[in-house]
């Protein structure tokens, strides 16, 4: 890696604009500790700037008035820029968050490129008007663009969640800004690069990083339509609030604190084969991460070893060595976080399987070891409280009812597993858990299927076709009146 990807301007109306403060965060790589690069943090003015452009381009602009056709072949266009970047993204994600490359390769490289294809090509088929029988003679029901698309996104998933945004608004006619997380800037502006490279009209997609206070700038600014955001509970909330304050329109997804719920009829290997993606992807560092692993008693000892084989079979290193499957955590504040969790459940007693601590032999970088506390009692906090790293912690439970019972008692709801040998079980067991998304014998996302949470997890869906139906808006065009004779 020789040219420094340093961002000092942010992507506005087509344009690199320097930024009208000085803030400015200095990212080190996750695995070394080393600087990365640095990013110009957004003042208020700036975010100013961006959702001005963003307005203009929805209201006065060509993009809202193109044809579908004419917005999936730009889109397109913006698919392939982004294509011939995918594997300098993959990587530079990978030193920014930790994140093992051949995950971040999908993620960050493959994954996005084909969600923008996948919009591109439904835009164009979509039927946006209808005519509808009325009593009065017909009516016209419209579906039209929401209009300016705030995004805003962690650092965990990057290039996926900006795109899993960015892609449908875009596609029916919507707007962005898109302002992403100081930890993973370096990438965003990527997609700023690939946008301006495929000709994607002035003010269509613009990128403003910044920190919380930018965040909240974009999510309070008036000419904002509607906020899609991804990230924390607490932020959600503040988010959710301004949104509820202005009547804007909404998307939130959240943390989680998922259930793996193990039932007496499991094939281990099955287990073994299935739980790292489950459980400990990306580190850890996933919202649909199930670092609750409930265990029935009958088989409670097997369980145990099963689970904290695969803990120990993690290979931990640089995410960039393709056999590591365990990178470092995002930033060094972000691994004291975890440790802090893993201190206070040891200093109240819980009982430690496994890691615990900081890896020997790895001193550079803010690694963590894959860990699992066992009979932990669903009301401590390692239990309720979503750690955001290889952490999970084993509950044992009596009968199928008490599992479900247990996976249920939690704020949230964003993802879960069944594991059996019994498929017909394993759904109705799935049929029982309040959750957003749902796995028998894996979890891994299906990029074609809504995604999101119940309860505290989160508002609304993104992903699948349902996903569109978050950036447009219902219009009924009452046609027929005119055809009643006298009427006023
Ligand atoms: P975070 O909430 O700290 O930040 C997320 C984004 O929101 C960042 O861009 C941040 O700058 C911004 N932000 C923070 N406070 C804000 C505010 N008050 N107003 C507006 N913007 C604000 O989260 P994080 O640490 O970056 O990411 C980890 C969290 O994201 C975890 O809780 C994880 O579960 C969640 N997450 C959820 C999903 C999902 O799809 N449900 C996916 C990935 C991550």
């Amino acid at each position: 890696m020789t040219s420094s990807p340093d961002r000092l301007r942010f992507y506005v109306d087509g344009a690199w604009r320097q930024p009208s403060g000085t803030e400015r965060y200095s990212l080190l790589e996750a695995a070394t500790g080393e600087p990365l690069g640095t990013a110009a943090m957004a003042t208020p003015e700036d975010v100013d700037a961006a959702v001005r452009a963003a307005r203009r381009a929805f209201d006065a602009g060509e993009w809202g008035s193109a044809s579908a056709e004419e917005r999936s072949k730009l889109l397109h266009r913006f698919a392939d820029a982004l294509s011939a970047r995918a594997e300098a993204t993959s990587t530079l994600v990978s030193r920014e968050n930790g994140m093992p490359i051949g995950l971040s390769r999908v993620a960050n490289g493959a994954g996005p490129v084909a969600q923008l294809r996948r919009y591109a090509d439904l835009v164009a088929g979509m039927e946006l008007e209808r005519p509808r029988p009325s009593p009065l003679g017909s009516t016209i029901v419209r579906r039209e663009p929401v209009g300016v698309v705030a995004a805003i996104t962690p650092w965990n998933y990057p290039q996926s969640l900006a795109m899993a945004k960015i892609a449908p608004a875009l596609a029916v006619g919507c707007t962005v800004v898109l302002k992403p997380s100081p930890e993973t800037a370096l990438d965003a502006y990527v997609l700023a690069d690939a946008a301006e490279e495929a000709g994607l009209p002035p003010g269509v997609l613009n990128v403003v990083a910044g920190g919380r206070e930018t965040g909240a700038a974009v999510v309070a600014h008036p000419g904002v339509d509607k906020v899609a955001f991804t990230g924390s509970t607490a932020a959600g909330r503040a988010v959710g609030a301004e949104c509820g304050r202005q009547v804007k329109r909404f998307m939130l997804e959240l943390g989680g604190k998922s259930a793996a719920i193990v039932l007496d009829d499991c094939d281990l290997d099955v287990l073994r084969a299935g739980l790292e993606t489950a459980s400990f992807r990306n580190n850890g560092q996933t919202c649909s991460a199930q670092t609750r692993v409930l265990a029935p008693r009958s088989r409670y000892d097997e369980v145990v070893e099963a689970v904290v084989g695969v803990a120990e079979d993690l290979v931990l290193g640089n995410p960039l060595d393709p056999s590591v499957t365990c990178g470092p955590m995002v930033t060094e504040e972000h691994r004291e976080r975890v440790l802090g969790y893993v201190r206070a459940a040891r200093d109240s007693g819980a009982v430690l399987a496994c890691g615990g601590g900081r890896p020997a032999g790895l001193d550079r970088g803010w690694f963590v070891e894959p860990t699992v506390f066992v009979d932990v009692d669903n009301s401590a906090p390692l239990a309720r409280e979503e750690v955001f790293g290889p952490v999970l912690a084993v509950i044992p439970y009596d009968g199928e009812d008490e599992a479900v019972e247990i996976a249920n008692d939690s704020e949230y709801g964003l993802a879960g597993s069944v594991w059996t040998s019994d498929d017909e079980r394993g759904l109705d067991v799935c049929r029982r858990v309040r959750t957003g998304t749902i796995g028998i014998n894996y979890y891994s996302l299906d990029f074609g299927a809504p995604f999101g949470g119940v309860k505290q997890s989160g508002v609304g869906r993104e992903l699948g076709p349902e996903a569109v139906d978050g950036y447009l808006e219902y219009k009924s065009i009452y046609a027929g009146a005119d055809r009643l004779s006298g009427s006023s």
